[in-house]
């Protein structure tokens, strides 16, 4: 049975003393982490703060990016274990953001940066996902195989065991448009099935696959009642506490 994850993706919103605020009052909400894993992905310069904040909880934190060298002449960049030593267990890889919008990340890239990530102890989140264009052209599937073939699939059987992959349709992310239950559920059975071809059954059915685009507490049952979903990566709507901690009650296991 695949544990669901309600993930936080706070891109660059929120102070360390913002994201302390963030957490007194997430804290006061019943515990829903007997239902599901919590992960939080601030900034990482506010990973101290959210570390110290949860300490004694089960919400585990995680970065939004990393580099894939072990340390060298990178200005600005972060290691995996610079990462893991501020107290991050997890982190974004191939955010759309990081692979269309600004940095122009490849899949070489990603697959490094998943390398480096499970060699320093981190669990990677790998996104994948269409663009808008991709979507209207009716691409959407070439476009998850081109980037599973391009990325996960270079990892090891025992690498593959240890990720987390997110479905992001690019056109979903910030516009308030979220895929249908369905759209999510038929790029997650494929995507799952590109990891049975690659990885063998048991991988596959193993790995979690999580939706993000728009996820917010007014559609997020929906979208847990498919059971190709093991969860959410939710960017906007896990700002505020009170949101975030709806989407987390409404991420339990199908019964
Ligand atoms: C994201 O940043 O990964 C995301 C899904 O954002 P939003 O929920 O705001 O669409």
């Amino acid at each position: 049975m695949r544990r669901r994850i309600a993930a936080a993706n706070w891109k660059m919103y929120k102070t360390p003393q913002e994201t302390v605020r963030f957490f007194d009052k997430f804290k006061q909400f019943p515990d829903a982490t007997d239902h599901c894993e919590v992960v939080i992905f601030p900034a990482a310069l506010d990973i101290p703060a959210a570390v110290q904040s949860t300490l004694e909880t089960p919400i585990q934190i995680g970065g939004q990016n990393i580099f894939w060298a072990q340390e060298g002449a990178y200005t600005g960049e972060i290691s995996a274990d610079m990462m893991r030593a501020a107290g991050a267990t997890w982190v974004l890889v191939g955010h759309s953001e990081r692979r269309h919008q600004v940095c122009h990340e490849t899949d070489a890239e990603v697959l490094k940066k998943a390398q480096a990530a499970i060699a320093a102890g981190l669990t990677p989140v790998i996104c994948v996902g269409e663009r808008y264009e991709e979507h209207k052209a009716g691409k959407a599937h070439d476009v998850l195989i081109r980037q599973f073939a391009g990325g996960i699939a270079g990892l090891t059987e025992e690498q593959f065991a240890k990720i987390v992959i997110a479905y992001e349709p690019v056109w979903a992310i910030g516009t308030g448009q979220t895929a249908t239950p369905q759209i999510a559920s038929e790029a997650h059975k494929l995507i799952r099935g590109e990891a049975a071809k690659r990885f063998g059954e048991e991988a596959a059915e193993n790995v979690r696959i999580l939706y993000g685009g728009s996820v917010k507490p007014e559609n997020i049952e929906g979208l847990m009642r498919e059971p190709q979903i093991d969860g959410t990566l939710v960017g906007g709507a896990s700002l505020d506490p009170d949101s975030f901690a709806k989407i987390v009650q409404a991420s339990r296991p199908l019964s």
